[in-house]
């Protein structure tokens, strides 16, 4: 196969929409917080399996994402969003504005908060985006593993405070240790309305497979590369070609400057080397199967401040 027979390949006609029982539930909900409070991580302990990338740096969820989880009860596609946050460059902008646009374009929105930690100026930003909204909103307070016990009852009272002031449910979990997200999810599917399959019930994202092999590829840098790398990079998935036995990719990281190439490529390539190994074992799982995965870096000056580059690296630029 070519990669224009790959680019083609459309999930949906492999599979049916099948009609839903009585009294199945089924919308749209979106995912909103702060940067870091583990919104990624819940979408893909939700789903069950990872379709956006997570990292202990910040923001690293850029395009509007969708999870899809399906029972028998319902079905709910997640809409994850980058994190809401005062945004100082293009980028950050175009960032925001889509994350205000999921907040309006949902059947219901689950704000997250981190829970290790007292509400701050930060939520208190988020919620007032919320507040006016006309769909309903759950408070879920993430991280509850990570609550110092002496702090904890403080820590709660700060959200029960925020919940109360604006008539939401709280509900408390962990997204990393898959804890309480059955409380979480029934309190959700009580909140949404009677509805069809929106997607076949084993699709799990909407997004196509080379995009998810380019975070794949992005989730490795911010994982070894120091700070001033992960923010500047874009992915383009260049080439990708299926034989009966592997599936071989070319990629190209786009950098702004000269000396992130530098770090990319690391002493005598060594960087890249353990970049590209990482990243091929993670998409081998994607693909199940064998992959080849080759790496390039190229310095494009200033791309974020483009809309058109931004576009050309698959962002989706919301007006
Ligand atoms: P996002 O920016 O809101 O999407 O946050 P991420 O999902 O990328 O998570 C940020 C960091 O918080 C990662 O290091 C996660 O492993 C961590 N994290 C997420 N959920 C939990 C949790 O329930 N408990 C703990 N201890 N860490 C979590
Ligand atoms: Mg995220």
């Amino acid at each position: 196969m070519t990669s224009d027979s790959f680019d083609s390949f459309d999930p949906l006609s492999f599979s049916t929409i099948p009609t839903p029982p009585e009294g199945f539930k089924s919308g749209f909900v979106g995912i909103v917080g702060r940067p870091n409070v583990g919104k990624s991580t819940l979408m893909n302990a939700l789903v069950g399996q990872k379709v956006a990338i997570t990292s202990p740096t910040a923001q690293t969820t850029r395009n509007r994402l969708r999870g899809i989880l399906s029972n028998d009860q319902a079905q709910i596609i997640f809409v994850d969003t980058p994190g809401i946050h005062k945004p100082h460059h293009e980028l950050g902008k175009i960032l925001v504005k889509n994350a205000r646009m999921a907040i309006d374009a949902v059947d219901a929105t689950l704000f997250v908060v981190d829970g290790s930690v007292a509400a701050g100026r930060g939520d208190e930003f988020v919620a007032s985006l919320l507040a006016p909204s006309a769909v309903p909103v759950i408070l879920g307070l993430n991280k509850i593993d990570q609550q110092p016990a002496e702090e904890a009852e403080a820590i709660d009272a700060s959200y029960q405070a925020m919940a109360d002031t604006h008539g939401w449910p709280l509900v408390k979990f962990s997204a990393l240790h898959e804890q309480q997200l059955d409380t979480l999810l029934q309190t959700l599917i009580d909140r949404l309305d009677p509805g069809p399959y929106y997607y076949p019930p084993d699709l799990v994202t909407d997004q196509p497979e080379r995009f998810i092999m380019g975070e794949l590829i992005r989730e490795q840098i911010l994982l070894h590369t120091r700070e001033e790398v992960p923010h500047s990079v874009a992915i383009a998935i260049d080439r990708v070609e299926e034989d009966a036995t592997i599936t071989r990719i070319l990629a190209t990281i786009h950098v702004e400057r000269d000396s992130q190439k530098g770090i990319l490529i690391g002493k005598r390539g060594s960087m890249l080397k353990t970049i590209g190994s990482e990243a091929r074992q993670q998409i081998q799982k994607l693909v199940m199967g064998q992959v080849y995965l080759e790496l390039f870096v190229k310095v494009v000056p200033k791309w974020r401040q483009s809309r058109s580059r931004l576009e050309d690296f698959g962002y989706r630029v919301e007006e």
